[in-house]
């Protein structure tokens, strides 16, 4: 079989493609060129590095963990040295963050920006990568690596009339880098999951009239930011090794040491004191860290559910829009819990609406504004409508890229069913590729710098085994891949999350297999088995198509 590719004049020929400038890929670049010695091209199709933190620039972007965890752990000179001015930082400081690393590691004169990737085909004669992109430009390289990171492909508006619309349309996922200013104007928000739920605040205090267009209310609860006391980051860097130690020993490698096995063993009032406290600790502390069973028991999953609503209905001052704003359908954390700073209240302003798409869904978008039909339809008159919309994740970032393993195998057509991968790591039919965070693996459960860090640390490990022992290609075998899927969607079965409709299961883009995206065994029996499979010698993989040990490779 011919390779269209082989014609084409190569301009670049490395060990390493890596996708992505954002936490994966300057990490993956750092480790691969400075530690493992290899030759390392990386490619992102934004104008700067940080990755979703150099896009997601709309007023109120913020991390929703605390940035001394959801920061890297490789460096402990990088940890002492920044210093962080927020407890949750905003974007602005966490893409300086990304830079200063970029820069602190030498890493741009490695980095090509403003590239996008249009093709990746995997050339088995070579046992080469070849690499082709918006600019041109072909790389050819054994290994493809992607960081292209978990939620950075943005779903796209599919609205009947949007392109008539003659005022402003704004995304959250690509916000305009001078900034958008709302003053007299009249807004609307549509989605209200975390980007919505952020924003929405900051424009119904700028705008003259905020319309906000919500299909599914969700459960927001407090972020409670604020600045850093000097002397708990004193403590924080004191403590740097043992507080990543405990994060990496946790479910979502964040270092929360307190949930209960049961929200059903303990009296009301207990419950509820508890709840209470985590709600004054903000974070991710009510979800991640008060009872293990509001994950799977759908009677203790309903006692957190009606604490969350009875704070709304506290906080929103209408009843009506107060009901609207509560959630009834769906259980509490099977969507991704929203944190929030004045979102509730925001509805208490004059100038703010609050429209049920349940009730009166978007009929199209006008010239001057949006229609709705239903009992309730009407045309609301816009100068700006604001897009929330979220993302095709995980598997998104990758389809779109174009990537074509052996014997012209498709990854969109391997994958046409849902991801199928080993470990969330590799996938059978594409040597030598790796997805960092990929889906099938941790990710979006795992605090993401540890998550990427411990990817590319695995990596690492296997590509030098692999070049000590002059191996080409690496790639899990059909079985080992058949097993991950099996046991990924085993550990999930007694979970509420897989029954709700989310982008944790691909429901939320039309079209899209439904399927569990992410791996929801938690970080440290994770880790262990990644482990495992290293110290048995590579346990499911194939080493130039000989399998790498005996045994069919990783479950639990
Ligand atoms: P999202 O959670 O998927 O929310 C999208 C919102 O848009 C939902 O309310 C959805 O309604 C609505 N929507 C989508 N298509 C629609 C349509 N055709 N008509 C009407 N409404 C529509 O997306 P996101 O808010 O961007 O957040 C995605 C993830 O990114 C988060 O869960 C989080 O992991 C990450 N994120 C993190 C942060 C942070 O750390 N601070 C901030 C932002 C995002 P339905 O629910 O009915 O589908």
């Amino acid at each position: 079989m011919t390779n269209p590719v082989d014609a084409a004049a190569v301009e670049l020929e490395r060990d390493a493609v890596v996708v992505g400038a954002g936490f994966a890929g300057l990490y993956a670049l750092h480790v691969l060129r400075d530690r493992v010695g290899l030759s390392v091209q990386a490619i992102d199709q934004a104008g700067g590095v940080g990755g979703v933190w150099y896009w997601n620039r709309y007023p109120g972007a913020r991390c929703d963990i605390e940035s001394c965890n959801y920061s890297y752990s490789f460096s402990a000179e990088l940890q002492q040295e920044w210093q962080w001015s927020e407890r949750f930082a905003g974007q602005p400081e966490i893409l300086r963050y990304l830079e200063h690393v970029a820069d602190r590691f030498d890493l741009r004169r490695d980095i090509r920006l403003g590239t996008r990737i249009t093709s990746a085909t995997w050339d088995s004669g070579r046992a080469r990568w070849v690499v082709t992109t918006d600019a041109g430009d072909r790389v050819i390289a054994r290994y493809l690596i992607s960081g292209a990171g978990t939620l950075s492909a943005a779903k796209e508006p599919a609205f009947d009339g949007l392109d008539s619309f003659e005022g402003q349309v704004y995304s959250t996922a690509r916000w305009p880098h001078d900034g958008v200013d709302f003053t007299g104007k009249r807004v609307a928000v549509i989605g209200t999951g975390a980007s919505g739920i952020q924003v929405i605040p900051h424009i119904a205090a700028q705008a003259a009239h905020l319309t906000v267009f919500q299909r599914t209310a969700n459960y927001a609860t407090p972020i409670h930011n604020g600045p850093m006391d000097p002397e708990f980051t004193r403590l924080i860097k004191a403590g740097y090794p043992g507080l990543r130690g405990r994060s990496r020993d946790n479910f979502g490698g964040l270092p929360y040491d307190l949930q209960a096995p049961s929200a059903l063993a303990v009296t009301q009032d207990e419950r509820r004191r508890v709840y209470q406290e985590r709600w004054d600790q903000g974070g991710f502390r009510l979800s991640l860290d008060s009872y293990a069973d509001v994950f799977f028991d759908a009677t203790a999953n309903a006692t957190a559910a009606e604490f969350i609503r009875d704070k709304i209905r506290e906080r929103v001052t209408d009843p009506a829009t107060a009901e609207l704003l509560c959630p009834t359908d769906h259980a509490y954390g099977t969507k991704r819990p929203p944190l929030e700073t004045g979102y509730y209240e925001a509805y208490n302003r004059e100038t703010v609406d609050l429209v049920d798409l349940r009730a009166c869904p978007i009929e199209r978008i006008t010239a001057t504004g949006i229609r709705t039909t239903g009992v309730q339809g009407a045309d609301h008159p816009l100068d700006a409508i604001v897009l929330a919309l979220g993302f095709d994740a995980l598997t998104g970032p990758l389809l779109r890229m174009g990537i074509q393993g052996r014997d012209g195998l498709s990854l969109r057509s391997h994958w046409s069913q849902g991801p199928r991968t080993y470990l969330g790591l590799m996938v059978h039919g594409f040597p030598n590729l790796f997805t960092i965070t990929g889906p099938q693996s941790p990710s979006v459960f795992y605090n993401h710098p540890l998550a990427v860090e411990d990817h590319v640390d695995w990596l690492a490990g296997c590509l030098s085994h692999q070049r000590a022992r002059g191996i080409d290609s690496v790639e899990p075998s059909a079985e080992a891949e058949h097993r991950w899927g099996e046991h990924t969607d085993e550990v999930a079965s007694g979970l509420l999350l897989p029954h709700t409709d989310s982008w944790y299961t691909g429901s939320n883009v039309p079209g899209k297999p439904r399927a569990l995206l992410a791996y929801f065994g938690g970080a440290p029996a994770y880790r262990r088995i990644c482990a495992d499979v290293a110290e048995r010698g590579y346990q499911g993989l194939l080493f130039d198509g000989v399998p790498a040990a005996d045994g069919p490779g990783a479950t639990v």
